[in-house]
């Protein structure tokens, strides 16, 4: 079964001088479990159709379906919880928040939505467990190392058990060691049946998924 699927998709960045057709009429099909990498060098349009599929920003024309829903046919708030709820994403420079702990900001997805703190802690607990930064819990982003900060990232991504996760350039900012700790996490979840969908320039690290789609100026390459 598909669980991501953009027809058609456009996204044009229109500047005073010139266009930019940053997603220029893409048909991805993506199925439910898959390993799947989109790879395309600097400027080729990655970011804009992960963007897009998120939600994070607004596309031209096209559709996207997610799970079986048209988001086009959603409101602000039906896309917010299927954001929170379904979508777990990973970003190249971490985006964690630099005034919270590891353990909050592992949290931070379901403290948003006001959820009960006991669960919320079993849960956050169990996942610093699996990324072996229980131990730092407490420490702030600014006193961890990199591979830290992105295996804090990815436990926040898990933190409502998401079907999908998007990750763009993960491991863009880490040292070798980190990038294979990463990857090896990536590779887990998709073992144990999520969707993950990875972004990267670099064609050694998408040779790792299990079906690499290369992308050009917007297009998909054949
Ligand atoms: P990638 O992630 O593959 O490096 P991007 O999706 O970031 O590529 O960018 C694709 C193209 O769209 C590039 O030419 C980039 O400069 C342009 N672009 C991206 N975001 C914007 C924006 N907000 N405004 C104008 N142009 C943009
Ligand atoms: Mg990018």
């Amino acid at each position: 079964m598909e669980i991501v699927k953009t027809i058609n998709l456009k996204k044009y960045y229109k500047m005073d001088n010139y266009t930019v057709k940053a997603v220029d009429n893409i048909n991805l099909n993506i199925n439910n479990h898959e390993f799947i990498a989109i790879v395309g060098s600097s400027g080729s349009g990655k970011s804009t159709l992960l963007n897009c599929i998120s939600s994070f920003i607004s596309y031209d024309s096209g559709e996207i379906d997610l799970n079986g829903t048209k988001i086009s046919e959603l409101d602000q708030s039906e896309i917010a919880e299927i954001r929170n709820k379904k979508l777990g994403f990973v970003f190249q420079d971490f985006m964690l928040l630099d005034g919270l702990t590891v353990f909050e900001n592992v949290c931070v997805p379901r403290v948003i939505h006001e959820a009960p703190y006991k669960p919320m802690e079993k849960k956050a607990k169990e996942l610093l467990q699996m990324f072996d930064i229980y131990k730092i819990a407490s420490k702030y982003p600014a006193e961890i190392s990199g591979g830290q900060r992105q295996r804090t990232a990815v436990a926040r991504a898990l933190m409502n058990d998401p079907l999908i996760i998007l990750a763009d350039e993960p491991t863009g900012n880490l040292d070798s060691n980190s990038t294979k700790e990463i990857m090896d996490i990536l590779k887990g979840l998709h073992n144990e049946g999520r969707t993950v969908i990875l972004i990267t320039h670099d064609n050694d690290i998408a040779a790792q998924a299990k079906r690499v789609i290369k992308i050009k100026d917007g297009k998909v390459e054949s």
